[in-house]
């Protein structure tokens, strides 16, 4: 009821496409042979979604062909996208600034709701791709890693965040938290199958109650990307175990927003000055998207003397809109809308700068 007042005539299109099968994205392993696994994607008739979008963007812009920050070229790709819309072309040019780098994941394009494989190991036991729904790592691209930075994953588990901040290579130091020690552990082993131990020993998985960061290690980080308990919208609606719409989680779903609220804003405490912050749901809900965002950067700045930008990521719209489906009309940041053609999502993001 609440949804179909929020979305009007978009809802029974919405509604359907979260009680239909969702769509997975393979995000490649870098510390596998990724050029192996690239190749056997692509046999599969998979498109790397990330490198597609910003080939086709610098495409209209002139500009040299996509580069990955550890200079490999990837082999030049066919793509159905070579007629863009002027609209496109409002794209910021320099898009390996603006995007987390390294990133690979191959989706099935839209209307193809082919399946990928369960990933298998090589000879020493990594596995070649993590399944996951594509849209999850809009917020990982929107958080712009930089090489050398701070990150902080402030909710990680199970860790499918975590494993694609990994991926960039440019972390040097990862600080992953988790409040619950069992997801903190699902989170490690995630990290065992993927990653060699010489990277994961830069990684600090700890289960602390994510609310205190700011007073535990304030001004800190690069970047923090805070992916916060919500309504799962998608398994709400298809799973009866432990449903957060459950009579007995009552309390705990109206105190949702306050805890988002909370965690947004240690968050931004343990952003230092000019760093990014990166807030993400997988729900619809706007008094769990926008209303926290608002909340987090009132609080901040009129409790803490903290002025936040909260920034403009509509290009994000238009670089991947022919993977996703996008909801127009946020006020802030963006909505991934499921869609049957493109069943990804719900997924909301939303990128702020911490000023001072
Ligand atoms: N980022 C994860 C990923 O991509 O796999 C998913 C995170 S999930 C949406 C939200 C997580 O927040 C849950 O694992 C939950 O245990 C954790 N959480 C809940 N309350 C928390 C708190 N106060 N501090 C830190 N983590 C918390």
């Amino acid at each position: 009821m609440n949804y179909s007042v929020q979305f009007g005539s978009l809802w029974p299109s919405i509604r359907v496409s979260l009680l239909s099968e969702q769509k997975y994205g393979a995000l490649v392993n870098n510390f596998s042979d990724a050029d192996r696994v690239s190749r056997e994607l692509k046999l599969l008739n998979a498109v790397d979604f990330v490198y597609e979008s910003q080939k086709a963007a610098q495409h209209v812009h002139g500009d040299s062909p996509v580069e990955r920050v550890r200079g490999e070229e990837t082999a030049p790709q066919e793509t159905h996208r070579e007629q863009l819309s002027v609209e496109q072309t409002q794209v910021p040019s320099s898009l390996s600034a603006s995007i987390s780098p390294n990133i690979k994941c191959y989706t099935f394009s839209k209307g193809d709701i082919s399946r990928f494989p369960p990933a298998r190991p090589d000879a020493l036991g990594t596995l070649g791709y993590y399944l996951l729904d594509a849209a999850s790592l809009l917020p990982v691209l929107a958080l712009n890693v930089q090489p050398g930075d701070l990150i902080l994953d402030l909710c990680a588990a199970p860790g499918g965040k975590t494993l694609a901040l990994l991926q960039t290579g440019c972390c040097r130091h990862l600080a992953a938290n988790d409040i619950s020690a069992s997801r903190s552990n699902r989170l490690r082993r995630v990290l065992c199958s993927y990653v060699p131990k010489d990277i994961s020993a830069d990684v600090r998985i700890t289960s602390w109650d994510g609310r205190k960061w700011g007073e535990l290690e304030g001004d800190t980080y690069n970047r923090v990307l805070v992916d916060v308990p919500c309504t799962t919208d998608r398994h709400s609606v298809m799973e009866e175990d432990n449903n957060i719409f459950s009579r007995m989680r009552l309390k705990e779903r109206q105190m949702l927003p306050m805890l988002q609220m909370q965690l947004l804003l240690a968050g931004l405490l343990a952003a230092r000055p000019g760093g990014e912050v990166v807030y993400s749901t997988c729900s619809l809900s706007q008094l769990q998207n926008e209303y926290v965002v608002e909340r987090a950067v009132e609080v901040a700045e009129t409790e803490y003397n903290i002025s936040v930008h909260v920034e403009d990521l509509s290009y994000f719209r238009r670089l991947f809109q022919d993977t996703f489906s996008f909801f127009a009309d946020c006020r802030l940041g963006e909505l991934v809308l499921p869609h049957l053609t493109a069943n990804f999502g719900p997924m909301y993001f939303c990128r702020l700068r911490r000023e001072q």
